[in-house]
């Protein structure tokens, strides 16, 4: 890419989304900031770089305002004719753990908020158990605008949805991810298999061997399917155990 096409498309909040589009294309396992993820800071039990906390919460803020800035914007796929909000995501700039779902549903596209209908109140709940609360985590997609009849969002869907959340990994940082559900952990771990199959094994997305990840089901689905409930809170439980974190 030249200077000049450098500039002419980080122009404006279009230029940015369609920038994060091309890294996406070009260098598929490139996470970006990765000064920032270097520096991670406030875990629990590492407390970061001293002197440094501050400053750098406000550069992952500002970054992330900025990707969500281009998101709520963007018009990359068909799913922005049909939206209310877009759905960047929300929680804690520093989070340890961070949970990734498949899109929005009617109640987040109505509040432009991840999680809060049904399944995100289920999720709460399965947040609170491990000792944490919502604003303690972040909180995001794959893709940040609901499919219509929240059907399965379409591959060309999440390809041009992705860069938007994988910037937000690479700037959150998470020491930890749970994949909820089976898009979201076929569209960062590029695997075919069924969540079921994957579901309780640590594995790792390309391109950050620093984050343990953990796919596991769905809320949604664990409303139709109350008996998984046990298998996901082993899940959970193997996460907490990564992270140095008490039952509450
Ligand atoms: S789903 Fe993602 S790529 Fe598609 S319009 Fe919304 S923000 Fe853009």
């Amino acid at each position: 890419m030249t200077e000049s096409r450098d500039k002419k498309i980080l122009d404006g909040t279009e230029g940015l989304a369609v920038y994060l589009r091309y890294l996406d294309e070009t260098a598929p396992d490139l996470f970006l900031a990765k000064d920032l993820r270097d520096e991670r800071i406030s875990v629990p039990g590492d407390p970061g770089p001293e002197g440094k906390g501050e400053k750098l919460l406000e550069d992952r803020e500002l970054a992330l305002g900025t990707v969500r800035e281009a998101a709520s914007a963007c018009t990359l796929c068909s799913l922005s004719a049909t939206r209310t909000h877009v759905v960047f995501g929300e929680g804690n700039p520093q989070a340890a753990l961070m949970f990734v779902g498949e899109g929005p549903g009617a109640d987040e596209d109505a509040t432009g908020r991840p999680f809060v209908g049904r399944a995100g109140e289920l999720l709460t709940k399965m947040i609170a158990a491990m000792g944490y609360a919502r604003t303690d985590v972040y909180i995001a997609n794959v893709v940040k605008c609901r499919p219509p009849g929240n059907r399965v969002p379409e591959d060309h869907e999440r390809h041009s949805c992705l860069p938007y959340l994988k910037q937000q990994i690479s700037l959150v940082s998470p020491r930890a991810i749970v994949l909820l559900g089976q898009t979201a952990a076929a569209s960062l771990l590029g695997s075919g298999g069924g969540i079921s199959r994957l579901r309780g094994k640590e594995t790792r997305i390309a391109g950050l061997p620093g984050i343990r990840v953990m796919p596991t089901y769905h809320p949604a689905y664990l409303l139709r399917n109350p008996s998984a409930k046990a298998d996901v809170w082993e899940d959970l439980k193997q996460v907490m155990a990564w992270l140095g974190k008490e039952r509450p």
